[in-house]
């Protein structure tokens, strides 16, 4: 577990996701009171713990546990939180609170997304009391001492995709919606998972933001960066390389997501960071497989 600052009411606690310094992390917001933003997994929520008590922050001090987004690395670790943070509620789009109130439909269809391979770190869900849920989709915030978010729709990364901007800093959480930027391991990439990836949406998302002239982006994974517009041109730019190395499969009749992921992001296999870029390199190729496939078939 590691604190990076962010800003004077802004911390960030790296979690170890998946097992790994600089992959992810959870967000600790305040004014006078305090928000969470973004939960890691279930195996995270130690961590997640332990950073807020370096912090100095009592678990009742916890008011809000705010996800971007339904993924295990985002939402998994909320049931784990709610449980040990009383006070605090969970926020998450509507159409994905049913999911937290009962995850048992979910771990399937989360284990065909990840793979066998990042699976096992992945950690489970808790199933969170409905009473504690709340539909963030228009979520305005007033933490106090001028510490404001405001939800923002970003789909296409997933469909229940939800950015938070902090009108204090202007920076914005933006969790998976244009891209991942983990400069400890050279590794900046969009993610495309299946089934519920949508291109279009996640470009019309990516000039959504463009269009906001942020200062900064506070990133999942991974931690906060000022170069807002390059990362987002870069993001366009490899989602256009990705739907041009599919559309080309497809026409070669190719449709092996390993051999495809490699021919992607060619990435040093034996390099502690090698898991989790083959792991989401074959989630985007995957999920862009699937979508540009279905897109042809009409
Ligand atoms: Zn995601």
């Amino acid at each position: 577990m590691e604190l990076l600052s962010v800003d004077d009411h802004i911390t960030a606690i790296d979690h170890n996701l998946l097992g790994l310094p600089g992959v992810g992390v959870t967000y600790v917001v305040r004014g006078e009171s305090i928000a969470l933003i973004e939960t890691g997994t279930s195996l995270t929520v130690p961590q997640t713990l332990a950073g807020l008590a370096q912090l100095a922050i009592q678990p009742e001090a916890v008011d809000h546990i705010i996800c971007t987004h339904l993924h295990m690395d985002h939402s998994g670790g909320a049931g784990y939180l709610a449980a040990a943070l009383p006070r605090a509620s969970v926020y998450i789009h509507s159409m994905s609170m049913p999911h937290l109130v009962d995850p048992s439909k979910l771990m399937s269809s989360v284990r065909r997304a990840v793979g066998e391979e990042a699976w096992p770190l992945h950690g489970d869900f808790k199933p969170i009391p409905e009473a504690r849920m709340r539909p963030a989709e228009a979520l305005r915030l007033d933490l106090g001492r001028d510490v404001m978010l405001e939800a923002i729709a970003t789909p296409g990364h997933s469909p229940d995709h939800l950015a938070y901007r902090d009108l204090k800093s202007g920076g914005l959480f933006m969790g998976d919606a244009a891209c991942l930027v983990m400069d400890r391991w050279d590794l900046a990439l969009p993610v495309t998972p299946a089934p519920a990836y949508d291109l279009q949406a996640q470009r019309n998302t990516i000039a959504h933001i463009q269009s906001l002239n942020l200062p900064s982006i506070y990133l999942t994974h991974y931690g906060a960066h000022s170069n807002v517009s390059f990362q987002l041109q870069r993001a366009s730019e490899q989602i256009d390389a990705l739907v041009d190395l599919i559309d080309r499969a497809i026409s070669a009749g190719e449709s092996d997501v390993a051999t495809l992921a490699a021919r992607w992001l060619p990435y040093p296999s034996d390099s502690p960071g090698g898991l989790v870029a083959r792991s989401w390199s074959q989630m985007s190729i995957a999920g862009m497989l699937r979508y540009e496939t279905k897109r042809r078939q009409g």
